[in-house]
């Protein structure tokens, strides 16, 4: 399932090829994903020239010019391919393309999901804060105003343990199973620990972890950008090295531990963790 840093990648990914660029023709190849797509699709898009592209949690926000928003989100398997004109002669259109966009340089974008748990709506541009998908959700945890002291005071009174926590996207948004198992080890901080007892220093340390692992991976993503020259022009996919997520049973990275990487289920997610070094 693709995460922040892969729907950040792709908004990277995406941002040269269509900002200040028109959507000249769009292709509906079904009539829903998870959802129906929007009434009259292609005539509410095409001649649209693309103002900005957004982020938002895991859904992409494109703006257009004339007031609209095409809010996008990959679901569980939804993926964008960008193609010039030569690549998308080399390629035909996949079973599972649903949407393609033809940029008026002859540049495609195409929206690729098995499974359809994906999203496409339009909005207008203005009420897109106040939507019911955006109004409930949590800080973004690369907003450099989102610190320490912020995050404490959402975790305050909180019950349950810091990895449902950190899960819970009205706490903050994008910190998928990988990230939490992941930030929690770097910021030395037990997934079981309960999450009104990460104040203070603690939670310094957790902000801090959460930046890090996310912009690590941003950046891995960042360098499969520069050299996306693999067949397809796949964007937002990568392999980051995890220290603990998906090891159990490996020696933990830590310098001197020893201790195996241990894995606990919790809410129905496994969590992977070092006993000695998270507390
Ligand atoms: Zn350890």
């Amino acid at each position: 399932m693709p995460e922040l840093p892969e729907v950040e990648t792709v908004r990277r990914g995406l941002l040269p090829r269509l900002v200040d660029r028109k959507i000249v023709r769009l292709q509906q190849r079904r009539r829903d994903l998870r959802v129906p797509l929007p009434q009259r699709f292609a005539s509410r898009v095409e001649g649209r020239t693309v103002l900005g592209i957004d982020r938002r949690a895991k859904y992409l926000l494109i703006r257009l010019d004339d007031g609209q928003t095409l809010i996008v989100h990959l679901g569980m398997s939804g993926r964008m391919t960008l193609h010039d004109a030569r690549s998308a002669a080399q390629h035909p259109l996949e079973r599972h393309d649903h949407v393609v966009f033809e940029i008026e340089d002859g540049w495609q974008v195409r929206f690729n999901d098995a499974r359809r748990f994906g999203l496409m709506l339009l909005a207008r541009s203005e009420t897109v804060a106040d939507h019911k998908l955006f109004k409930d959700l949590g800080p973004e945890p690369l907003d450099p105003a989102f610190d320490g002291p912020a995050l404490a005071g959402r975790l305050e009174g909180r019950r349950t343990s810091i990895k449902a926590a950190l899960l819970d996207q009205r706490t903050l948004v994008g910190i998928g199973n990988i990230y939490a198992c992941e930030a929690l080890f770097l910021a030395g901080i037990s997934p079981r620990r309960s999450a009104h007892t990460v104040q203070g220093e603690r939670a310094d340390r957790l902000i801090a972890a959460l930046k890090q692992v996310l912009l690590r991976s941003i950046d891995d993503g960042g360098s499969t950008l520069r050299d996306h020259v693999q067949p397809g022009g796949e964007l937002g996919y990568f392999q980051t090295r995890f220290n603990v997520y998906d090891r159990a049973g490996a020696v933990c990275p830590t310098r001197g531990c020893g201790h195996a990487v241990k894995r606990l289920v919790q809410s129905g997610r496994s969590t992977f963790y070092c006993t000695r070094c998270q507390r």
